[in-house]
């Protein structure tokens, strides 16, 4: 009788520890900060293992690697526990990417810069969505968008800049301005001579944010820790616009924007200015699917995201690999935050003139 009472014990303590719920979830994020061990097998394991889950009276927690050795335990060969966990040298890969790409005078190529991760190109495009949230197309894009814009509020010619900032030729340029800067080029570079400029400041997981928008569209998404400072910037760049702030309408429509492209755990990894631009163009690209002061839904998003996947998915129908159930998206929006109010707080924003 003795022996099942000393398991039972073991296994009560391996399930109120909280980092067992770690290991039942497989939680990456929980990688590097503790090991568990498998008496049964002699092998520790990183949290994120894929292996089969141990039963709890076989499993003891180690705060490092080599407190599992000295317990006399080998390194998983599966989740090699030893190494920078997966998660983290995929950061560092992404990271090194985005470096690329922000520094490249034109946006390279995805074969290129799948080369450069080491990675094939559908797996690179994967990864490097899994990790920022964003494509690589879009990341540069981004980039490219941020040094058009501070070219022209530093005014300079529109031609010069739409050049300096890498994009092949201005009627490429022309047709996408709006959507990328809310107004004509040259009245970005005027200063907003004449716009009503409607802006909402708030708080996500990054800081503080701060969208504006024109009558024509989104023309600043900006992260930073001081709010006073982003609506400051925001007159600096504009000195000719009028400021409407205070609309709750509009402020309504931005929080609940971003409340849906939020997801705190992704890119933890990656350097804060990454996150901040991928962050940053999630929620331009979403602003702009949903239109000016509607209510966003979750299944509007969801439906958006449905219908590229599938798109992809048709498009990638000759591949190996497979892509995410239909089934699999619902579940993920299922467990966001709806309903209880989203994360994203706005304050209201006095208005400025
Ligand atoms: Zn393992």
């Amino acid at each position: 009788m003795k022996k099942p009472a000393r398991n039972e014990g073991r296994a009560a303590a391996t399930l109120s520890d909280p980092r067992w719920a770690a290991v039942l979830a497989r939680d990456a994020r929980m990688d590097g900060k503790f090991f568990y061990s498998v008496k049964t097998t002699g092998i520790y394991c990183r949290p994120s293992c894929a292996a089969r889950p141990a039963r709890p009276e076989n499993v003891a927690f180690h705060a490092t690697c080599a407190d599992a050795e000295r317990a006399g335990f080998r390194a998983c060969k599966r989740c090699k526990p030893g190494q920078a966990s997966l998660t983290a040298q995929r950061a560092a890969t992404v990271a090194k990417i985005c470096r690329l790409i922000e520094t490249a005078e034109t946006a390279p190529a995805l074969t290129e810069l799948a080369q450069r991760a080491g990675l094939s190109t559908y797996h690179f495009h994967r990864v490097f969505k899994a990790v920022t949230g964003v494509t690589p197309k879009a990341y540069a894009a981004a980039h490219r968008a941020t040094r058009v814009r501070g070219a022209l509020a530093r005014g300079g010619k529109v031609t010069d800049a739409i050049f300096a900032a890498g994009y092949q030729s201005s009627s490429r340029f022309y047709e996408k301005s709006t959507a990328l800067m809310g107004m004509t080029p040259s009245t970005y570079r005027a200063g907003a001579a004449g716009m009503n400029i409607r802006f909402a400041i708030g708080t996500c997981t990054l800081g503080h944010i701060l969208v504006a928008a024109s009558e024509r569209g989104i023309c600043q998404i900006a992260l930073g820790d001081d709010a006073d400072g982003l609506a400051c910037d925001l007159q600096k760049r504009f000195p000719r616009a009028t400021f409407i702030g205070g609309d709750k309408k509009f402020e309504r429509w931005v929080a609940q924007v971003v409340g849906l492209v939020e997801a705190p755990a992704r890119g933890l990894d990656l350097p804060l200015d990454v996150r901040g631009t991928a962050f940053q163009q999630r929620v331009w690209q979403a602003l702009q699917k949903i239109p000016t002061g509607a209510t966003a839904t979750y299944t509007q998003l969801a439906q958006c995201r449905a219908r590229r996947c599938q798109r992809l998915r048709r498009e990638r129908a000759g591949c190996r690999h497979s892509m995410p159930s239909r089934g699999a998206h619902r579940r993920r929006f299922g467990r966001l935050p709806l309903g209880r109010g989203t994360q994203t707080d706005f304050a209201p924003a006095g208005g400025e003139g």
